[in-house]
């Protein structure tokens, strides 16, 4: 029996209710869950069904507890139902969960997003991440009157169909569908390239710039696990789009409120023309937003001719949520609580890898983090494959056995909250270890 075999048997013996779970699940829902990676197909093995969550941990079905690094892959920073949060919703609630008209919470949360992100001027409210990206790339599109977009291999930024194109053979051919049901016209309007290749991007700039409307991008890449822009990328990307008429994109769904209170764009002090945000924004709800510059915002409907629009967009629950959210990440020392977590985490693990003889590289930005099990370094989607996923595999399942739950996939960001603790981080750094060496 090979020891990925091994650790599932012992773990799916306590895992008997979650495992009925899935398998009622899978009678009425693709797959039996709602998105795929939850499915924990890359690793094997059940998904954990889960009853509740507090603080830094997660509770299952079965009534096993984990420590969390998913934390609903990026939006929980500050923990599984903070107190302030979930009092803020019940009592928005009491007052009806969605009206179909404006109200000052909407402003509130605008004012405040706007507050952090000085590159946006305006901002509009949507429901998701996927929306936040396709209506700004809309956005850009009737900005410039251009039609084509450039966007990264491994960067992640939603699944609407323009965003599902993979890199063809070769870096300058045209890109082809990366999903069945894409339409190969979408992909001819998409180029992707690969991420940190200053090179690359820069003749294709000079190739075909008239044709660009927006270069979107990840500025720390967190969906191929967690690749860091190298010195002069983002910065390239700003010049020369800047020289060429086209928008620039900053997708910080993931990186928003994350790495910094003012995201990838305060860390790297770069401002894109549209910002993408989500996850973070929305404490736990449904959130997403898009803005940027007051002369491409303003030709958003009703001010202007693009159309976009939402039947639950800036309800009063989600922005109750994110208001709640972004004050309490507001508060003095939030961020070096965070960052100190970080540094703890990223110390421990990387000596526990040392130990256990296990090469692995790391990479972290703020508390987005990703372990790989590969000796290169990695600096895009074709070093990040480089990675062992049945060693990852095989760590997954150790990790999980032994109450610390990461994402099921090698190419998938950690993260860490503010309701984590030093204990947390120890006994991590320890199951880790022994992971590693089994
Ligand atoms: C999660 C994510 C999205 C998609 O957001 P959804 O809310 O899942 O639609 C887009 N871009 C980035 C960078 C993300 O991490």
């Amino acid at each position: 029996m090979s020891r990925k075999k091994n650790l599932e048997k012992n773990l799916e013996m306590k895992l008997n209710k979650s495992k009925a779970a899935f398998k009622k699940a899978q009678r009425f829902m693709p797959g039996g869950v709602n998105s795929p990676v939850r499915a924990f197909k890359s690793v094997g093995g059940t998904p954990l069904f889960i009853s509740s969550g507090k603080g830094s941990k997660i509770y299952d079905i079965d009534g096993n507890s984990y420590i969390d690094y998913v934390l609903s892959w990026g939006p929980l920073i500050l923990g599984h139902a903070p107190r302030t949060v979930v009092s803020a919703i019940k009592k928005a609630a009491e007052n009806g969960t969605s009206y179909g008209a404006p109200t000052k919470l909407e402003t509130e949360l605008a004012e405040m997003v706007i507050q952090a992100y000085p590159s946006m001027e305006k901002v509009r409210m949507v429901n998701s991440g996927t929306e936040a990206t396709m209506s700004a790339i809309r956005a850009a599109r009737a900005f410039t009157g251009r039609d084509k977009i450039i966007k990264f291999e491994g960067c992640y930024h939603g699944h609407a169909d323009g965003l599902l194109v993979k890199a063809g053979s070769g870096a300058m051919t045209l890109g082809v569908p990366d999903s069945p049901g894409v339409p190969e016209g979408y992909a001819l309007n998409t180029i992707t390239l690969p991420y940190n290749d200053i090179k690359t991007f820069k003749s294709m700039i000079k190739k075909q710039w008239k044709k660009i409307a927006c270069v979107i991008v990840e500025p720390v890449a967190g969906n191929m696990g967690c690749v860091l822009p190298v010195p002069g990328f983002l910065e390239t990307l700003r010049k020369e789009t800047l020289r060429s008429g086209i928008v620039l994109i900053f997708d910080e769904v993931m990186t928003g409120f994350r790495v910094a209170f003012g995201g990838a764009q305060q860390q790297f002090k770069i401002k894109p023309d549209l910002t993408c945000l989500g996850k973070v924004i929305g404490g736990g709800m449904p959130v997403g937003a898009y803005g940027g510059k007051e002369e491409i915002m303003s030709r958003i409907s009703p001010e202007g001719p693009v159309y976009q629009a939402g039947t639950l967009s800036g309800n009063p629950i989600a922005m109750t949520a994110g208001i709640a959210t972004l004050k309490t990440l507001a508060k003095k020392d939030t961020y070096k609580k965070l960052k100190a977590s970080g540094d703890a985490l990223e110390k421990g693990l990387k000596a526990a890898a040392k130990r256990a003889r296990v090469k692995v590289r790391f990479y972290r930005a703020g508390t987005m983090f990703c372990t790989y099990f590969t000796d290169r370094e990695v600096v895009d989607f074709n070093s990040a494959k480089t990675a062992d996923t049945e060693k990852f595999a095989g760590y997954f399942l150790g990790m999980l056995k032994r109450g610390i739950n990461i994402a099921p996939s090698q190419f998938e960001s950690g993260f860490i909250s503010l309701a984590h603790t030093s204990k947390d981080i120890d006994k991590t750094v320890r199951a880790a270890y022994e992971a590693m060496k089994e």
